[in-house]
């Protein structure tokens, strides 16, 4: 799977990509990710990538012109499934959104600033517009890293255990049940006695109940 990623920070984007799962995947060529610095594409003679808002108001606007010369050549080399714009105002990410995106093979991620991106971008190139929660960030590429991530970590092959990823929290209906490591005994704070027992089906149910729980506590409305 091939991420091209368009940003006028890309310096922001280079140690999330460079680290344990997102990293072993590139090296085992399950993922490539490329980034884009938005300023090369800029004809304009400083570079620059964003002006005032027409009408008047705060906060400057991402130009048009540069995103469509990146965009323009990238789908001039492949074809791609997705241009996705990171918004606030786009549709809430989510684990289902992952799984979904994750057996896609090409996708755009366009990384806003300042105001945000002239909305004609949106208009003719945006496939899909997606937030990652209610609040608002300085730019998209945290967002796109964190899209990146949760998409990554599910294709086949990545993680080294293919079903730690189906016992995640979100993957079913059910949160993650509690998790423990050594030691046993922690100054007097023990880790629950069943997961010391080997009895797997006796594990497996408690982990379920221990899921449940957690899930009617937390978060009933998964359970609807
Ligand atoms: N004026 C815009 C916010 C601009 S923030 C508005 O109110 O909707 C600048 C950029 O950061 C955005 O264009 C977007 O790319 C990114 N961004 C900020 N918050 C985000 C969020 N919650 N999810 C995804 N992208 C976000």
């Amino acid at each position: 799977m091939r991420f091209d990623i368009v940003t006028v920070l890309p310096g922001l984007l280079e140690s999330p990509f460079a680290h344990s799962i997102l990293l072993r995947a590139q090296k085992k060529g399950i993922a490539e990710i490329h980034v884009h610095n938005l300023r090369d594409y800029s004809s304009a003679k400083h570079k620059n990538v964003d002006d005032y808002p027409y009408g008047g108001g705060s906060g400057m606007v991402m130009m048009i012109e540069p995103f469509a010369t990146c965009i323009e050549k990238l789908k001039s080399e492949r074809e791609y499934d997705e241009v996705i714009f990171m918004s606030p105002d786009g549709v809430t990410f989510n684990q289902q959104l992952a799984n979904q995106l994750s057996i896609q093979k090409n996708i755009i991620i366009l990384c806003g600033h300042y105001k945000g991106i002239d909305q004609r971008i949106r208009d003719l190139y945006v496939t899909r517009e997606i937030s990652i929660g209610d609040y608002v960030l300085s730019g998209g590429e945290l967002p796109a890293a964190v899209l990146v991530d949760a998409i990554v970590r599910l294709i086949p092959g990545v993680l080294s255990d293919e079903t730690s990823a189906l016992s995640d929290s979100f993957q079913g209906e059910l949160l993650d049940a509690p998790v423990y490591t050594r030691p046993a005994d922690w100054n007097g704070h023990k880790v629950p006695d069943i997961l010391l027992s080997g009895n797997t089906p006796e594990i497996e149910k408690w982990r379920f109940e221990q899921a449940l729980e957690r899930t009617r506590k937390r978060r009933p409305d998964l359970l609807e």
